[in-house]
């Protein structure tokens, strides 16, 4: 059986300050990146002690050099390199199915830890006018591939949308926010798990969730889609204004149609 896992780096036991433990540059990077890692591996373990046969990692974190170290990688976790920001590439329907790891509730998620829609300059993203974070775009697009989500691990706020999404997902919650954000640069105070026991609620989470496959369906937006981003301010809708097909909604807001393939604006 194999699984997809798509990772991020907010949602890490231990993260809480995205300039200095996100950025490429932040003092703390290395090391948060460290605990992403071993969090990924901790993952890996569960999801082969549930029969896993083949595991494929993606950095969702950005481009090079990403959220992860791969000289940490557990060596049974093959990792997609230089896909830059094309989204999970290689994520088809030969997958079992599809893990999150490492993830964060979307832009001004209530309690969320460092939460966002898919980039600081973004204040809110809708599919046919239903609001959609980095889980839920992540969720449809391996559900568009037959492939279900079955594991989460990050905040409460990220495992809170996912099962608001997939009732069934397993949820592996390794810290939570003790009040909500006002910009994803502002840290606001938070409770986290040891890394260490973080690690071990992911390992038995994912085990767990082995056993959902074939019992889950993948979850999947119908279209034709209509998705719209609410930016922080107009420099960017100006911005996404010369990408073909968007129209402007107002001053911060544009909307793209289409027919099949989603397509996000950002
Ligand atoms: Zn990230």
């Amino acid at each position: 059986m194999k699984i997809y896992v798509i990772c991020d780096l907010e949602g890490v036991a231990g993260g809480v300050d995205h300039k200095r433990q996100c950025w490429f540059n932040g003092e703390y990077y290395h090391q948060l990146r460290r605990l992403a890692t071993l969090e990924l591996n901790a993952l890996v373990e569960g999801a082969l002690a549930g029969g896993a046969t083949e595991i494929v990692a993606w950095d969702g974190h950005g481009p090079f050099p990403g959220g992860l170290d791969v000289e940490l990688l557990h060596p049974e976790c093959q990792l997609v390199m230089g896909a830059g920001g094309g989204g999970p590439a290689g994520l088809d329907e030969s997958f079992a199915a599809m893990f999150l790891c490492g993830f964060h509730g979307m832009a001004s998620a209530p309690r969320g830890v460092m939460a966002h829609s898919f980039a600081a300059h973004v204040e809110a993203c809708w599919i046919n006018g239903e609001l959609i974070g980095e889980i839920g775009a992540n969720l449809n697009l391996a559900g568009s591939r037959g492939v279900p989500g079955v594991f989460i691990c990050g905040d409460r706020a990220a495992a809170d949308e996912a099962r608001a999404l997939v009732p069934q997902i397993e949820t592996a919650v390794v810290k939570q926010g003790l009040a909500s954000a006002r910009t994803l640069l502002a840290p606001v105070p938070m409770l986290t798990l040891a890394p260490e026991k973080a690690r071990q609620v992911i390992r038995e989470t994912a085990e767990r969730a082995m056993g959902l496959i074939g019992r889950i369906e993948p979850y999947r937006i119908e279209p034709p889609f209509v998705w719209r981003t609410k930016f922080v301010s107009e420099k960017y809708t100006e911005h996404a204004l010369e990408q073909p097909g968007v129209t402007r909604v107002d001053a911060l807001t544009v909307e793209l149609a289409s027919a099949d393939e989603l397509r996000l604006v950002l």
